[in-house]
């Protein structure tokens, strides 16, 4: 088990399988954005060491991010390892689902616990905005197919001002009326260089439950208003599931942080939105043991930053989101 100085059990890596992905949402990468040379990233197997040396350290829970993890070639085989690696109890993915529609039977057979699926709106013209590329229609196939497949699913929306604040965010809501779905609004995040459109985009969680509040209805806090993951969980009067609210910019959660992320070339990355890393790959290929990357783990994780300090103005900018990882 390893632990910060501030007492924190660590125990829940995010792997970032790529930095590649097949959109360009407005608030996570410019659309033309450059991408790492595939020589620079973890290879599978390293992905799997790294997750076998975690393990050993107590990691428990991992899910795969991106970029578009589904993008990663041999996805599947990669899960499959990591779920059949000693002390790996969960292993979950966050995807755009655009890709589930063919993925999701194989990942499941391969072991894939659940999807976070990210779906913004249900407007195709405002998908089109938000995402750039894509088409919400898609999406929808991948979520139906990761049900199908016996995956359990969560919609994660990020909410901007004038984009998708007012009626997407009802409609969204008012899905877990029929469904037993917890859909998450996440606060968008400043970082690097689109870190002004973030900051003055962002939508408070309070703000958004007096939007959906007035059209739907009082949301009642579930949970005895305890987390879940990150999210704090709501319900709708006689409805079948929940809204979440991850709202890491107004009200941070980094007292319950129990996370680190592994970017797609190797750097572990100790909050996400601090600049903080260290590099795994490096000394992982000029030939450290186990033991020295452990070594290397346990003392970074030691010195994992406690938390944003976004309210002084200090914003990460040396990676986007997408390229952490989210
Ligand atoms: N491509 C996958 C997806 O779309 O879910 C996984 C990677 S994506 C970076 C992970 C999550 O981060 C998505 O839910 C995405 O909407 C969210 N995200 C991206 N940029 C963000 C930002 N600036 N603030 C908050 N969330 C963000």
């Amino acid at each position: 088990m390893v632990s910060d100085r501030f007492g924190r059990t660590i125990n829940y890596l995010r792997i970032s399988l790529t930095d590649k992905c097949n959109l360009r949402c407005v608030y996570c990468m410019p659309e033309d954005m450059t991408f790492r040379p595939k020589a620079e990233l973890l290879q599978d197997d390293e992905i799997v060491r790294l997750v076998n040396i975690f393990a050993k350290l107590g990691f428990h829970k991992f899910r795969l991010t991106g970029g578009e993890p589904t993008l990663r070639m041999n996805v599947v085989d990669i899960i499959e390892r990591i779920v059949k690696t000693e002390g790996v109890q969960t292993v979950a993915m966050t995807t755009n689902g655009l890709l589930l529609d063919k993925l999701a039977q194989p990942m499941a057979d391969a072991g894939l616990q659940r999807v976070n699926v990210s779906i913004d709106t249900l407007d195709s013209d405002k998908f089109k905005k938000l995402t750039r590329w894509g088409t919400v229609d898609e999406v929808w196939d991948g979520i139906r197919a990761a049900e199908e497949a016996g995956i359990e699913v969560k919609l994660n929306a990020v909410v901007v001002r004038n984009y998708n604040d007012k009626q997407d965010a009802v409609d969204l809501a008012r899905l877990t009326l029929k469904n037993e779905w917890q859909v998450r609004f996440i606060e968008m995040m400043p970082f690097g260089d689109v870190a002004d459109f973030q900051q003055s985009g962002t939508v408070s969680q309070e703000e958004l439950m007096a939007t959906i509040g007035a059209e739907l209805g009082e949301l009642t806090a579930v949970n005895d208003g305890n987390l879940d993951g990150e999210a704090q969980l709501y319900k709708l009067a006689g409805a079948m599931g929940t809204v979440g609210f991850i709202s890491s910019v107004t009200q941070p959660f980094c007292a319950s942080c129990t996370r680190a992320r592994l970017t797609a070339d190797g750097r572990l990355r100790l909050c996400l939105l601090r600049e903080k890393e260290v590099d795994l790959l490096t000394p992982m290929r000029a030939g450290a043991t186990d033991a020295e990357l452990a070594g290397t783990i346990t003392e970074a994780i030691w010195w994992k930053p406690w938390g944003h300090i976004l309210d002084e103005d200090v914003i990460p900018l040396n990676r986007g989101m997408s390229e952490i990882g989210g």
